[in-house]
């Protein structure tokens, strides 16, 4: 397998980040799962964002549903899309209530956001409240993406990343340890990027995250890390540039 861009990755981890969005797709929490929540996995995850948080790091999460649900699935069975979007929509909700629950049993402050206003159950996402509760120290966990059908939580998370002033925008993976030109379990010639730009990916169609999503981060010049989630200590790695991971910015950066 080829590798594009070593070594260029390491003055961006020489960085400080202060605040960080990490975007935990919906099947990472599926650890040796085919569907759902695996419990030891997400201890295990939320052990590591504990301690992330423990080193004084600002943490925004996004969490995505497609563990539970995708708004494509049961289309041929009468659910319109804009329902199924719903349906996923609500499995992240059901995602941060678990990640919530077990940050809660570590005795770490969290707070569930929701995007879909659903008050019995968690707070609505309100930009000024998010800000406070992180910098009181609270991990926040945003759920519902962005409340609106036809999106995804990729999308939603560079949003949030851009609105909330974060340094960087962390997506964990399930699947893959990081970009490549083509899925690498198909094929044997992918080749993998550790440094690639928003407008390369735009141009080049890749598909490990919406075009939305770069695009929102390109106009913001949001820095963006894909790594795998698989080991949740990956996460701190990540960080101090000692995990395989792909970093995306401008050209210039
Ligand atoms: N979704 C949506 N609008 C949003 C975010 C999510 O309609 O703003 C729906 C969509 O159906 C998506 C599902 O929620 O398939 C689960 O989100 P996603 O696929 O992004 O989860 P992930 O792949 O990260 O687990």
């Amino acid at each position: 397998m080829a590798v594009r861009g070593k070594r260029a990755f390491v003055s961006f981890f020489d960085r400080k980040f202060k605040r960080i969005l990490l975007k935990l797709s919906g099947e990472a929490l599926m650890g040796a799962r085919d569907y759902g929540i695996d419990y030891d996995y997400l201890f295990k995850l939320v052990e590591a964002i504990a301690n992330l948080a423990d080193a004084g790091i600002q943490l925004a999460i996004v969490v995505g549903g497609g563990n539970i649900h995708r708004g494509s699935r049961g289309v041929e069975y009468g659910v319109s899309r804009v329902n199924g979007d719903f349906m996923g929509m609500l499995a992240t909700v059901i995602n941060a209530i678990a990640i919530h629950s077990a940050l809660n049993k570590l005795g770490k402050e969290s707070r569930v956001m929701s995007s879909i206003r659903m008050q019995e159950v968690c707070e609505p996402y309100i930009n000024h409240h998010a800000h406070k509760h992180l910098s009181k120290g609270r991990i926040i966990i945003l759920s519902s993406g962005v409340g609106i059908p036809f999106l995804t939580t990729d999308t939603a998370a560079a949003l949030r990343a851009v609105e909330l002033e974060c340094d960087v925008m962390l997506k964990g993976t399930h699947k893959v340890d990081g970009v490549y030109n083509c899925d690498p379990a198909k094929n044997d010639e992918a080749v993998f990027f550790e440094k690639i730009s928003y407008s390369e990916i735009l141009e080049k169609n890749l598909k490990f995250m919406d075009a939305s999503a770069v695009t929102l981060a390109r106009d913001n010049n949001l820095p963006m890390a894909v790594f795998s989630i698989k080991n949740p200590s990956n996460l701190l790695d990540v960080i101090c540039g000692k995990c395989r991971c792909s970093f995306i910015s401008g050209e210039k950066d």
